[in-house]
């Protein structure tokens, strides 16, 4: 009845008193200790749990927009009166898993309303061929694949192909929920035994009028290079190959007429035969994207329409994605960008905003960062220049964040390490009731979020979502 025996509950228990000591002592939040314990007393404790949740779950992946799209998919199941049950952002790796569970059962084991539970889990690109047998999701999202942290991923074919064997060697049914327009996700779905969701926008009026500079070239299986009707970004668009038939699908969900606003993006979501008028709080064409993956996640699971369009509307932003806060006086938004593509669709987004612009750069070199700044240098930084009044280069890499913004043709009045000297430079020089946009990579994020929350009283991130 119980679900887990002995060995597992042992093992919760200690898991959990790890957390809580962890959180007592104010250590980065202690969100993957428990999973860390746990897991390690009782191996198979993702499994037992995984079976408990009476929806199933849903897995999503890629490389740009995994937390948010997990985030929107956790409020459409709110939404349709399901429980979700999700990992918190970063929290994304098996010991991540693991915690999830340990912080949501019970101390005999069971989780509690198990046959209302749908389990919402953000997973690492590497993880997620690891989780999928253990996991068994009813469907995964894929998201889409750029050049990210090649310090510890090697090329992005290898994590495709990493999916594809897992896939080959799954013999449950699950629903694939693939991004149509990054082809190196939507070629999943050729060796598809189980059904197959996929999602793209439809709409050439935000198509970029030159190849970005990130645009890595992609090959075919056939050996040929990708060619694009319309690229939306990095490699993503309107794709197909000269060499053989493959082409980018018509999508099942589908974005049409997007305007993209500085603040709030709208546009009309198609699923299969039905539309819905959507506006979301985020800006830029890579929250469609999110919107979209989400839309087809809740379709492959069966759920309402209405329920994610009320979600779309509704949802604040997630974890330190275009997370708001006011400071004396200022309006500072967080905007993540952790590689090219990233950064290019951050800039982008910028550009929507025509009021003068202060904004603070942070580069860090942490692990999680990637520790080889050059990616900088595949960003186009030089599409801002003549639009951002005040540039402050902060971060541990702060001196080449500066440099590669002179280079573009702007230099920065600051160049501060100290993450919160240099938040406070920018505040400093920006009007009272201005705008401070953060541009800033994973580990500088979690530094100054950290600092805006102490500041404005929001709660540290082990709280969220408790
Ligand atoms: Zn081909």
């Amino acid at each position: 009845m119980t679900g887990i025996g002995f060995r597992e509950r042992g093992a919760l228990l200690a898991g959990r008193a790890a957390g809580e000591a962890a959180r007592r002592l104010g250590r980065g939040g202690g969100t993957a200790l428990p999973g860390l314990v746990a897991g390690t007393l009782a191996p198979r404790l993702i499994e037992r749990f995984a079976a408990q949740l009476g929806y199933g779950a849903i897995t999503v992946t890629g490389t740009n927009g995994k937390t948010t799209t997990s985030h929107l998919l956790t409020n459409t199941a709110r939404a349709a009166g399901l429980q979700p049950l999700t990992n918190r952002s970063g929290s994304n790796l098996e010991r991540g898993i693991a915690s999830t569970f340990v912080d949501a059962a019970t101390p005999a084991g069971t989780l509690p309303d198990a046959s209302s539970r749908l389990g919402v889990f953000e997973l690492d690109e590497a993880v997620w061929p690891l989780l999928l047998p253990r996991l068994k999701p009813r469907a995964a999202v894929f998201l889409n694949l750029f050049r990210d942290q090649l310090d510890r991923y090697g090329e992005v074919d290898s994590v495709a192909e990493g999916w594809e064997r897992a896939l080959a060697a799954y013999a449950s049914p699950i629903a694939l929920v693939l991004n149509v327009d990054d082809p190196s996700v939507a070629l999943l779905g050729e060796s598809a035994r189980n059904e197959v969701v996929g999602f793209g926008i439809e709409d050439r009026g935000v198509a970029l009028i030159e190849a970005e500079h990130a645009s890595d070239a992609r090959f075919c299986r056939c050996g040929a290079t990708f060619r694009y009707d319309a690229v939306f970004m990095g490699h993503v668009g309107l794709w197909r190959c000269p060499g053989c038939a493959r082409a980018r699908t018509v999508p099942v969900v589908a974005a049409r007429d997007v305007r993209l606003g500085a603040d709030e993006t709208r546009f009309t979501l198609c699923v299969g035969e039905r539309g819905a008028e959507v506006a979301i709080p985020f800006a830029g064409l890579y929250s469609v994207y999110n919107a979209l993956a989400c839309a087809a996640g809740a379709h492959a699971l069966g759920l309402p329409l209405e329920a994610t369009v009320r979600a779309l509307a509704e949802s604040g932003p997630a974890f330190g994605r275009q997370e708001r806060f006011e400071v004396d006086g200022r309006h500072v938004r967080l905007l993540l960008a952790k590689n090219p593509t990233g950064m290019n669709e951050v800039l982008r987004t910028l550009l929507a905003n025509t009021e003068p612009l202060t904004l603070l750069a942070l580069l860090n070199d942490g692990i999680q960062d990637g520790q080889d700044v050059s990616w900088i240098y595949d960003a186009d930084i030089e599409r801002i220049a003549g639009r951002v009044v005040t540039l402050i280069a902060g971060g541990d890499r702060a001196d080449d964040m500066a440099l590669r913004c002179a280079l573009a043709g702007f230099e920065p009045v600051v160049a501060e390490r100290d993450i919160e000297r240099a938040l406070d430079a920018a505040i400093a020089r920006t009007p009272a009731g201005g705008r401070v946009e953060v541009m800033t990579t994973y580990t500088a994020m979690l530094a100054v979020r950290a600092i805006l929350a102490r500041r404005t009283g929001a709660q540290p991130y082990w709280e969220e979502q408790a």
